[in-house]
C-alpha cells in the first residue's frame, strides 16, 4: 500500500501518518519525489487500513499495490488449480469439461432421461437443482431431499459426478452427502456465512458470480471458501445484469479472460443463465471456450416447453448434442480438446 501525501502537506502530517502505520506493527518508508512525498507501507496490511489512512490530514490518496484477495490470486500461486472429481473427471487441467442437466429435477424419469442423453452426447458432469432459488415465492422451488436422492442415483447409474445448488446453511449436511460439487448460486454469492460453511465441508465448491458483482467481489467471495482450508473452488460466470433487456443477462466474457489472468482457479461459463435464450446458448458456449473457460454449464431438458423452470433457456437433447459436437471441434482447433469421457468406476 502506498500513501500519497498532498503537495502542501507538512512534515508533521507525514510523521503522524508514519506513527499511525507503526502503531499497527507495520513500517512506513518515506520516498521523496520531485513535488510530493509518498509513504510506502511495508508488512501485512489489512483491508480497513486504507480507510484509516485516507482520512488523515495531509493525505491525498492511498493506493493498493497488491490484491485484496490472496489465496485466490496468482500472486500466491502461479500454477492452475485442478479440481478432481469422481470417475476421473478433473476441472482446470486445460481440457474443458461440460456440466449438463435440467435446471430443476422434476421427476425420476425426467432426470434419468436427461442423464442418459447428456452422457451419450459426451457430458462429463450431471447437474440438477433440488433446492431452487426463485424470484417469486409462488414458483416451483424444487423437490428437495427427494431430488437429491434422484440425483445421486442418476449419477451412479450413468457414472457421472453430480453438482447441485446449496441454497442455505440449513441444507449443508444433506447436500454435501448427496453431491460431488456444491454449487453456490448467484443470489448467494455474498452470503458469507454460507460460503464459510460450504468451505468447511471440504467438498469442491462452484461459486457463481452474483447478479451485479464486480470481479473483485467475486474473488473475495471465493476467498471466504479458500480461507476454510478448501482449495477446490471453481468460479462460474453466468452473466450479470446490465441495461440490456433483450437477453436475460449479459454474459461477461471479459471476466472469464481476466479472471484466468488474476486467479489460478478454474472458470466455468454458463451460457444458459447468461443469455436466457436456448438459441444463444450454443454460440456463447463456444465463445466461452474460445476465451479460455475450463468448462461449461448447460441446462438441458427433454421437453423444454414443459419445464418447471428455465425452459426458455434449456436445450433439447438434440440441440445439446449439436453443441457438444461444435464444442469438441472448437476445442481441438484451439489446442484445448474437451476432457475425456468419465471413466467407469472400477
Ligand atoms: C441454476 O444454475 O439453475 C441457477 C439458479 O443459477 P444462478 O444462481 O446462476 O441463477
Ligand atoms: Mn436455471
Amino acid at each position: 500500500m502506498i500513501v500519497v501525501m498532498r503537495i502542501d502537506s507538512s512534515e508533521e502530517q507525514g510523521a503522524a501518518v508514519i506513527e499511525r502505520i507503526e502503531s499497527f506493527g507495520l513500517r512506513g518508508e518515506v520516498i521523496h519525489g520531485e513535488q510530493r512525498k509518498v509513504i510506502a507501507v511495508l508488512g501485512q496490511v489489512f483491508p480497513d487500513l486504507r480507510d484509516e489512512l485516507a482520512t488523515m490530514v495531509g493525505v491525498d490518496q492511498v493506493l493498493r499495490v497488491s490484491r485484496p484477495y490472496k489465496l485466490a490470486s496468482r500472486e500466491v500461486r502461479e500454477g492452475d488449480t485442478v479440481v478432481d472429481l469422481p470417475y476421473g473427471v478433473s476441472i482446470g487441467n486445460g481440457r474443458p469439461v461440460v456440466m449438463a442437466g435440467p435446471c430443476a429435477i422434476e421427476s425420476e424419469e425426467q432426470l434419468r432421461e436427461t442423464a442418459a442423453q447428456v452422457k451419450q452426447a459426451g457430458a462429463h458432469i450431471l447437474r440438477g437443482g433440488a433446492f431452487k432459488p426463485r424470484t417469486s415465492p409462488y414458483s416451483f422451488h424444487g423437490l428437495g431431499l427427494e431430488a437429491l436422492e434422484m440425483l445421486q442415483r442418476a449419477g451412479s447409474e450413468y457414472q457421472l459426478p453430480v453438482i447441485t445448488e446449496l441454497l442455505s446453511e440449513r441444507d449443508v449436511d444433506v447436500v454435501t452427502e448427496h453431491s460431488d460439487v456444491l454449487q453456490i448460486g448467484a443470489r448467494n454469492m455474498q452470503n458469507f456465512v454460507l460460503l464459510s460453511e460450504a468451505g468447511k465441508t471440504g467438498k469442491p465448491v462452484m461459486l457463481k458470480r452474483g447478479l451485479s458483482a464486480t470481479i473483485e467481489e467475486w474473488l473475495l467471495s471465493a476467498e471466504y471458501i479458500l480461507t476454510q482450508g478448501n482449495r477446490d473452488v471453481i468460479l462460474c460466470e453466468r452473466g450479470v445484469r446490465t441495461f440490456e433487456t433483450a437477453t436475460r443477462n449479459t454474459l461477461d466474457l471479459n471476466a472469464v479472460a481476466l479472471v484466468k489472468r488474476l486467479s489460478h482457479l478454474p472458470v466455468v461459463v454458463d451460457p444458459s443463465h447468461g443469455t436466457g435464450h436456448w438459441y444463444l446458448v450454443r454460440p456463447m458456449a463456444t465463445a466461452g471456450l474460445a476465451v479460455g473457460a475450463d468448462g461449461l454449464m448447460i441446462e438441458v431438458h427433454p421437453d423444454p416447453d414443459r419445464a418447471l423452470s428455465d425452459g426458455a433457456q434449456s436445450l433439447t437433447p438434440e440441440h445439446f448434442d449439436e453443441l457438444m459436437q461444435e464444442a469438441s471441434a472448437l476445442g481441438r482447433a484451439i489446442g484445448r480438446p474437451l476432457a475425456e469421457r468419465p471413466r467407469a468406476a472400477a
